[in-house]
């Protein structure tokens, strides 16, 4: 199999390239044609199986394809720690480098609130947040908000219970709107997982490799 095979768009491909990336992973294959019917998927996918590619790609591919004319945060990425929150938003920014006009936002614990709040106000396409951090924002500003919401990604949501971020999920999955896309990925399943799943996923397709 190979990249152009899967309906990837150009300048999406053209970044591939970039990247240096000659064939999807395992990974990838399963998750970007299914992500992109607009289904729900639980994936099991460790770090290094190119797992943030696999979501990335479908994400950038439906604001190519469905843009907006009022700037709106419409997709958000949950990470378990600052480091990879940060990591993913570089793959994402280098995967949408020829796509104009896709902007990326952060919020994590440690860096600058202020700051983070500056751009959240602006409604980044992409959020990539840490869940404690991403709820303090919603709560303090009034002009940052998730009501437009269409895809959810929970990465690392093993780690992200290990973290302790039950609650945060929880209260997290209230405030988007039910009817949203949520693709879900964990190197582990256990009964809080499965628990997580019931809660945030609508019949998910379950890739598992
Ligand atoms: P991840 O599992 O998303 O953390 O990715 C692990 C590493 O694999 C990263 O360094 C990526 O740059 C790299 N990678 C992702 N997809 C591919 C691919 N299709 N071919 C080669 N390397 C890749």
């Amino acid at each position: 199999k190979q990249f152009h095979t899967l309906n990837i768009s150009r300048p999406i491909l053209r970044a591939i390239a970039a990247l240096g990336y000659a064939a999807p992973t395992p990974v990838q294959s399963a998750v970007i044609p299914i992500a992109l019917s607009g289904k729900d998927i639980v994936a099991g996918a460790v770090t290094g199986s190119g797992k943030t590619a696999a979501y990335m790609i479908p994400v950038l591919e439906r604001l190519l394809y469905r843009p907006k004319k009022i700037a709106s945060t419409r997709v958000v990425v949950l990470a378990p720690t600052r480091e990879l929150a940060i990591q993913v938003s570089d793959v994402g920014r280098k995967l949408s480098q020829y796509v104009p006009g896709i902007r990326f936002g952060l919020a994590v614990g440690g860096l600058n609130l202020r700051v983070q709040e500056q751009e959240l106000k602006s409604r980044p396409d992409i959020v990539v947040a840490t869940p404690g951090r991403f709820i303090d924002h919603i709560r303090n500003s009034p002009s940052f908000q998730v009501d437009d919401v269409e895809i959810l990604i929970i990465d690392e949501a093993d780690r992200m219970l290990e973290e302790g971020f039950q609650k945060e999920l929880t209260e997290l999955l209230t405030l988007m709107p039910t009817r949203r896309q949520t693709l879900l990925f964990s190197a582990t399943m256990n009964s809080s997982i499965k628990q997580l799943i019931q809660l945030s996923l609508h019949q998910p397709v379950r890739i598992m490799i």
